[in-house]
C-alpha cells in the first residue's frame, strides 16, 4: 500500500487512548478496512521522521498473533499508523459488553498473547511494553492479536511527555524504574487475564481483609481503559503510607480520577503493586487449578522468579488452551 490521507474515508471512531485516537476507516482505492490510529506528536520534524523510519520495522512483523501493519504517515501535528482492522474490537470492549470472559476463552488469549511476545522478541527483540485487554484484539474469524507494541523508542519518548496513565498494568520492578524486559510484559498479561476472567480490575477489589481494604474506594473510577492523567507530585513527597494518607485516601472517595489531574490515589495503587502480595485468580476452586497456577507464575513480583513468555508456552494449561476444541469463531458469533 501507498498510503495517503485522502484516500482514507473515515467510517467510525473506535476509542482513544494515550495520547491517540483510533478510527475505522476505507482505504478507497483497495475497498481495505483498516484501523488508524493518530497520535499527535510535539516533535520536531527530524524526530518524526526518525519515528517514521522505525515504524517501517513493523512492515517485517509477521504472525497470525500480531495486528498487520498497512503503513504509516506524517500529517502534521500527527502521525498516523494504519493497521489490520479487528471485527470485534478489544477484549476491554467485550467484557464490558457481555461480562466476564469464559475461562477456555481466557485460555486462548493466554495462548496468543504468548505466541505473540515470543514472536517480537525472538525474530525482533522487541518487547511489547503495553500488554492490557484494549491491546489485545478480536475478530470475527476468532483470532486473537496484538496490538500497540513498542517498535520505535523514539515514539515512546515523544508519548511518555504527555502521558496518560494506564500504569496500571506496571510490574512492581518498572514502577520502581527498573528496565523494561520481556517478563514485564508477563506481569501484564497476568494482570490482564484476571480482569478477563473476573469481568473487572483485579486492584478494585473490596474482599482483601487487609488494612489496604479501602482501595475499594477506587471501584467504578480507576477502569484501565479510562485515560488518568499522572502528573507527578513534587519531589519528595515522602511519607505516603502515613496517617495523613488514610485520610487523604477517604477524602478522594468518590471522586472521579478521569481527567482530574494528578491524585494521591493513583500513587497509592502504585504503592499498593510495589508493597502488597500480587494479585491472584481468585476465588479459589472458581477456575481450573492449572489456570490459577499459570497467573501465580506471571505475577511473581520478583522479575527473576517470574517465567519467561518461552516459559509460559510450555505450561500445561497451554498445552491444554492448544489442544482444546474450544471454538473461538463460534463464540465470536455469540455477540
Ligand atoms: P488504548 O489501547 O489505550 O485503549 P488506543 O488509542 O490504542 O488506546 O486505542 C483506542 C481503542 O481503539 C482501543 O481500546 C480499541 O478498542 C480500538 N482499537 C485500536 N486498534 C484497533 C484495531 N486495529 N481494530 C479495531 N479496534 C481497534
Ligand atoms: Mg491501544
Amino acid at each position: 500500500y501507498d498510503l495517503k490521507d485522502e484516500d482514507l474515508k473515515d467510517l467510525q471512531e473506535l476509542g482513544a487512548g494515550n495520547g491517540g485516537s483510533v478510527k475505522k476507516v476505507e482505504h478507497v482505492p483497495t475497498h481495505t478496512l483498516m484501523a488508524k490510529k493518530i497520535v499527535l506528536i510535539d516533535a520536531k520534524p527530524s524526530v518524526r521522521k526518525q519515528i517514521l523510519r522505525e515504524l517501517q520495522i513493523m512492515h517485517n512483523c509477521h504472525s497470525d498473533y500480531i495486528i498487520s501493519f498497512y503503513g504509516a504517515f506524517l500529517s502534521d501535528p500527527n502521525i498516523c499508523i494504519c493497521m489490520e482492522f479487528a471485527d470485534k474490537g478489544s477484549l476491554d470492549g467485550i467484557y464490558k459488553r457481555i461480562g466476564a470472559i469464559d475461562i477456555d476463552v481466557v485460555s486462548k488469549v493466554a495462548l496468543a498473547v504468548l505466541e505473540g511476545l515470543t514472536y517480537l522478541y525472538d525474530v525482533h527483540r522487541i518487547i511489547h511494553r503495553d500488554i492490557k485487554p484494549s491491546n489485545i484484539l478480536f475478530n470475527s474469524k476468532g483470532q486473537i492479536k496484538i496490538c500497540d507494541f513498542g517498535v520505535s523508542g523514539e515514539l515512546i519518548n515523544s508519548i511518555a511527555d504527555t502521558f496518560v496513565g494506564t500504569s496500571t498494568y506496571m510490574s512492581p520492578e518498572r514502577i520502581q524504574g527498573a528496565q523494561y524486559t520481556v517478563k514485564s510484559d508477563v506481569w501484564s498479561l497476568g494482570i490482564s487475564l484476571i480482569e478477563l476472567a473476573l469481568g473487572r480490575f483485579p486492584f478494585s477489589d473490596s474482599s482483601s481483609d487487609d488494612d489496604d481494604s479501602d482501595l475499594s474506594d477506587f471501584e467504578g473510577t480507576l477502569s484501565p481503559s479510562k485515560p488518568m492523567t499522572l502528573s507527578l507530585p513534587p519531589p519528595k513527597s515522602k511519607g505516603l503510607d502515613t496517617k495523613e494518607s488514610k485520610r487523604n485516601k477517604r477524602k478522594s472517595k468518590g471522586v472521579s480520577l478521569q481527567g482530574g489531574g494528578m491524585t494521591m490515589s493513583i500513587l497509592e495503587l502504585l504503592q499498593h503493586i510495589v508493597n502488597e502480595p500480587a494479585p491472584r485468580l481468585t476465588p479459589e476452586g472458581r477456575f481450573p487449578k492449572m489456570a490459577e497456577d499459570f497467573v501465580y507464575g506471571c505475577l511473581m513480583k520478583d522479575p527473576d522468579q517470574r517465567k519467561t513468555p518461552k516459559d509460559l508456552l510450555q505450561h500445561e494449561w497451554i498445552v491444554h488452551a492448544r489442544e482444546t476444541s474450544f471454538d473461538l469463531e463460534a463464540w465470536a458469533g455469540t455477540f
